[in-house]
């Protein structure tokens, strides 16, 4: 059980090439400028596959891989976030998971809470991954199961909070031209 504080060059990051399949250099970039290794920054993409599989893909591989056995916080951002100065406070947040406001269109009104989660940009400490176990990221029914009621971020919200851990948010990101998924 790690409870240390985030630090970037503790970090592997991880982006969701979903649809597209390439990278915006940008991000990686960003980060290594900020601290992150350039070993480990990595991408992934299933582009057949739904949003939330391909997260969890995402977290099994970074949870799994034995180069970054002693990574002790993992990254994981969207291709279409645009990271920049405002971002800072969310290097410096408390919190098991911390993620970033960032523009969601019709979706804004679900940022109401201080612990409203969306998985474009977000931190999470190893142990808490592998505590909260996979599937990490879920479709969230309507009570009749015929209905989306939730993106799949809240799946994972709820999941953590069960689990007796905290998210956070903090900072902000752009978030580029919509892919056609809101997450
Ligand atoms: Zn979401």
């Amino acid at each position: 059980m790690g409870e240390e504080k985030f630090n970037i060059e503790n970090a592997a990051a991880f982006v969701n090439c979903f649809p597209r399949g390439h990278c915006d250099p940008t991000i990686p970039v960003w980060l290594i400028q900020a601290g992150l290794s350039a070993k480990r920054f990595m991408t992934y993409s299933k582009r057949e596959y739904p949003i939330e599989t391909c997260y969890n893909l995402a977290i099994k591989a970074a949870i799994e891989n034995p180069v970054l056995k002693d990574v002790g916080w993992f990254i994981f951002s969207d291709n279409d976030m645009i990271l920049g100065e405002e971002l800072q406070p969310w290097f410096s947040a408390e919190g098991d998971v911390v993620g970033v406001t960032y523009d969601m269109g019709d979706l804004n009104r679900t940022w109401g809470r201080s612990d409203s989660f969306h998985s474009g940009l977000w931190r999470a400490r190893r142990d808490v991954l592998e505590r909260v176990h996979a599937p990490w990221f879920d479709t969230v029914l309507t009570d009749d199961g015929c209905d989306i009621d939730k993106c799949c971020c809240e799946y994972f919200a709820r999941k953590v909070r069960a689990y007796g851990y905290t998210i956070t948010r903090a900072g902000w990101a752009g978030h580029g031209v919509s892919t056609g998924q809101q997450t």
